[in-house]
């Protein structure tokens, strides 16, 4: 079996005129099952980046599935866990954003996740009836968060934050930057992009959205100032067997990769925390229900990008977007 992972999600520019400017220091890092990359500018720019550096490794210790000692497996492995007050309010928030997204965004999706092969790499195509009795555990509204306690209304159910920890690490590690003095930089961990001010010279940002059939090229650069583009993506992990592709954004109601037509989606926001929960959700949802939650919640712009390839923006991106290809712009 043909386990590919696709890279970099979005790419940063960092156009070469505001280098020298200002002192520049990158590091790149791989935490949280992904290549981060962090660039800070001025004075402060190499301690700000290992300040962020240590609060991604903070949090993926907390919340990684892979750490035995984290506070998601110890509620995975007990169904019942005193957290940190962090973890308390993450596992809040989700549970809130599953109200929020119809069911879309699920944490307790993580036994079908898994099923899949998704964690171990060990990836599998699970049949019908294993799925249907996987499913009888994804429901989260038994799940309690209270004085400091998760706990999980059924044993065999498990929880995941991997559609959330990434947009919450970015911003976590942009305030740690922020605090070490840092007034331009970005940050990118996997799809998650955070842009702190506007570049040096004070232009804004520049953050590519990928072409998800050509990941070597970009469907468009959106121009960004203090907020994240976070993007969910079929091709950003996945595996091929018999000739179809299996990718890792599971619809919670079938149990199975989502297929609503989809190849991408970006959420531009200021709270990078639920610009990740609404890209995995509005992934599933698909174009139209996806514009149709955009007219209704607001806050957020959206790349849309088709399996088609067709592409389409939210009205309010239409001054900030350089399209690469033709495309459509949604209104209110
Ligand atoms: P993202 O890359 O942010 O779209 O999140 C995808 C990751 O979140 C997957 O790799 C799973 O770990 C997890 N996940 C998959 N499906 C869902 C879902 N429906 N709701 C919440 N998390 C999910
Ligand atoms: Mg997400």
């Amino acid at each position: 079996m043909k386990s590919l992972i696709a890279s970099a999600l979005l790419l940063c520019l960092l156009l070469s005129g505001c280098v020298g400017r200002s002192a520049e220091y990158s590091n790149r890092i791989y935490s949280m099952d992904t290549v981060v990359d962090l660039t800070a500018f001025g004075p402060e720019a190499k301690t700000a980046v290992a300040a962020a550096e240590a609060e991604i490794y903070r949090l993926e210790a907390l919340w990684s599935v892979g750490y035995a000692d984290s506070d998601i497996s110890h509620i995975n492995r007990d169904g019942i866990a005193s957290v940190s007050e962090e973890t308390a309010v993450l596992v809040s928030d989700a549970l809130e954003l599953y109200g929020e997204t119809g069911g879309l965004f699920n944490i307790a999706v993580y036994p079908i996740v898994d099923a899949w092969g998704f964690y171990s790499g060990e990836h599998r195509v699970p049949d019908p009836g294993e799925l249907e009795t996987l499913l009888a555990v994804t429901d989260p509204a038994g799940i309690t968060v209270k004085n400091g306690m998760v706990t999980l209304p059924e044993a065999n159910m498990a929880i995941d934050l991997g559609g959330i920890a990434k947009g919450y690490a970015s911003a976590a590690a942009a305030d740690a930057m922020r605090a070490a003095g840092i007034r331009s930089g970005i940050l990118s961990l996997g799809g998650n992009v955070y842009a702190i001010g506007t570049k040096p010279d004070g232009t804004p940002w520049r953050v590519g959205v990928q072409d998800p059939s050509d990941t070597a090229s970009l469907v468009g650069i959106i121009s960004m100032e203090d907020e994240a583009a976070v993007t969910s993506g079929a091709y950003q992990r996945f595996f091929e067997e018999n000739g179809v592709i299996y990718h890792h954004i599971i619809d919670p109601r079938t149990g199975r990769p989502s297929d609503s037509g989809l190849a991408s989606v970006t959420v531009v926001m200021a709270d990078a925390m639920r610009a990740d929960a609404y890209s995995t959700a509005l992934f599933i949802m698909g174009k139209e229900a996806a514009l149709s939650f955009w007219r209704e919640t607001g806050g957020f712009e959206l790349v849309l990008v088709e399996a088609s390839g067709a592409v389409t923006i939210t009205d309010g991106l239409r001054d900030r977007f350089s399209p690469n290809t033709a495309f459509e712009v949604a209104k209110r």
